[in-house]
């Protein structure tokens, strides 16, 4: 008999989506172990490695349980990177259970799945990314880290439709990391750049997961 196709998963809770244009609505997350890319200031370093195996009927019971203490209309596959596991099969389930399905990627790998909302988040140094994400992006995030310049959000900008926000967001909510946020959508306004705007980690905020 085949095996059941498995996922490594870090860990599945209920919360409230804390970053982006989605923030503040209830979200269930399902968080996939393992990342292609080793960022400095990544915040989900325990996502790189560990986790359980487990098929995509138990991702999905455990969604429900966890979505019987906030129920939502949303599930977020998140990491490490979701996207260098094969999440189809999870996906077309859940969308048969009628969730709406964000994926946050560094948008390194593309897989072609039915989902509403792709996060696009490009890293340093050369915040490469797939180019389907052009048109799939609903959202485009760039932590405010040491190597962000002016010159790689104007790069971002002519590469994404100018109705797609670019936000910046701070790393983990730091003063510097804010102050320069700032900094840099005073030139990005002063330099004629549209649609860049500051965001903030509420989870962080309200010690949220
Ligand atoms: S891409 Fe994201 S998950 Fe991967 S190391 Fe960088 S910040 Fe962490």
């Amino acid at each position: 008999m085949p095996q059941p196709h498995t996922l490594k998963i870090s860990e599945i809770f209920a919360s409230v989506q804390g970053e982006g244009l989605r923030q503040g609505e209830a979200t269930l997350f399902v968080r996939l172990t393992g990342c292609n890319l080793k960022c400095d200031f990544c915040d989900t370093k325990y996502a790189w490695k560990g986790g359980e195996n487990l098929d995509t009927e138990q991702i999905c019971s455990r969604i429900e349980k966890e979505s019987r203490q906030m129920p939502a209309d949303w599930v977020c596959l998140t990491g490490g990177e979701p996207l260098i596991q094969d999440v189809r099969e999870l996906t077309e389930r859940l969308k048969e259970m009628g969730m709406k399905i964000q994926v946050e990627t560094n948008a390194t790998l593309y897989q072609d799945l039915s989902v509403d909302w792709y996060t696009v988040s490009p890293k340093p140094p050369d915040y490469f990314f797939q180019p389907e994400y052009r048109e799939k992006a609903k959202e485009v995030k760039l932590v405010v880290s040491k190597e962000l310049t002016l010159e790689v959000i104007q790069r971002m900008r002519n590469e994404f439709p100018e109705k797609i926000p670019i936000l910046l967001q701070p790393e983990s909510n730091r003063k510097w990391s804010r102050e320069k946020g700032i900094m840099l959508l005073k030139e990005c306004t002063t330099t004629g750049l549209k649609n860049i705007r500051i965001s903030l980690q509420l989870h962080k905020i309200y010690n949220m997961k």
